[in-house]
């Protein structure tokens, strides 16, 4: 998690320090292994609760190591994040997630696909550009892609992530606050900020039905996203129990291991051909 004090955010995880010599090794072969080809995304279905539609994927990164195996994000991103390194990660996941989703609606499938986006990157000068090229030369429209991104980018300089927000917006693409309800983004803030959709965090999602403190959070986030006239997602959805809960609070979308793993993109096919639109 990132540190917070005295109400301010930090842009990174001090918790994996770049300058350890095991961690300057990762990073080292991690700028080879993006280089090389051996990242991969896995997509998690998002089904739109009301009518069990799949209406879009987000996209998981993961790092295939040539000796440790398969690596999750949680091993490599924190650490990219402090680095240079994070930029290129990031353009080759938002490339290679675009270039799957133009095939997936090719088929004529209203789809959208969702990339994660840290801090550092939301506060680059010209992602809106770069997006809008990228988009461009996918062939995609700017409504086939969203952007999750966390209340701690917003926090540590609002003014500049506004004006981002902003510039996406008006190239049509849709951003989400990731893990909603763990943060500290004052309410009153989020009013002014352009974006579609609330991600109700997992540590609310996974004790739905046996923690009343948890349940409340969830019953907020659903009513102040509608108040504000945007999507509710709920991810880490494991139980019927919990999902049967979140239709009664009147949650939008579900995204969890009930429904679905984050699937290669070889199994997206068949997945699409029993729940897709
Ligand atoms: P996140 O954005 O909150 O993504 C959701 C994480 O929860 C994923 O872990 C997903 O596999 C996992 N998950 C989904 N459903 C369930 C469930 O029902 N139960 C449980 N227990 N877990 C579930 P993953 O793939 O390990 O990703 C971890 C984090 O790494 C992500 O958290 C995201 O912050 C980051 N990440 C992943 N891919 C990328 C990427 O391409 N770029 C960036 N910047 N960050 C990424
Ligand atoms: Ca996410
Ligand atoms: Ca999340
Ligand atoms: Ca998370």
């Amino acid at each position: 998690q990132v540190k917070r004090d005295g109400g301010g955010a930090r842009l990174y995880d001090e918790a994996s320090d770049p300058h350890d010599e095991a961690q300057l090794g990762l990073l080292a072969q991690l700028r080879v292994g993006i280089e090389q080809g051996q990242l991969l995304l896995d997509y998690q279905p998002k089904v739109e609760l009301r009518t069990g539609v799949t209406v879009g994927f987000e996209a998981l990164v993961r790092w295939e190591h040539p000796t440790r195996g398969r690596l999750g994000p949680d091993v490599f991103i924190p650490l990219a994040e402090r680095t240079a390194l994070m930029r290129p990660l990031t353009a080759w996941v938002l490339r290679e997630a675009a270039r799957e989703c133009a095939r997936w609606r090719s088929e004529g499938r209203d789809l959208s696909v969702a990339v994660n986006i840290t801090p550092r990157t939301l506060l680059e000068p010209d992602l809106a550009g770069q997006v809008a090229r990228l988009l461009a030369d996918a062939g995609l429209p700017g409504e086939a892609l969203e952007l999750e991104i966390t209340e701690t980018a917003v926090m540590v300089d609002p003014v500049r992530a506004a004006q981002t927000l902003r510039e996406l917006r008006a190239i049509g693409v849709g951003v989400a606050i990731d893990d909603f309800g763990a943060g500290y983004t004052s309410l009153s803030y989020l009013k002014s900020l352009p974006v579609r959709s609330l991600k109700i965090d997992r540590g609310f999602v996974t004790h739905l039905v046996d923690n009343r403190e948890d349940e409340a959070v969830a019953r907020s986030v659903v009513a102040l996203g509608h108040d504000l006239g945007l999507t509710v997602v709920a991810e880490g959805v494991e139980t019927e129990e919990a999902q049967a809960r979140l239709r009664e609070l009147g949650c939008d979308e579900v995204q969890g291991y009930l429904l679905a793993r984050p699937l290669p993109s070889a199994e997206v096919d068949a997945w699409l051909q029993r729940t897709g639109p």
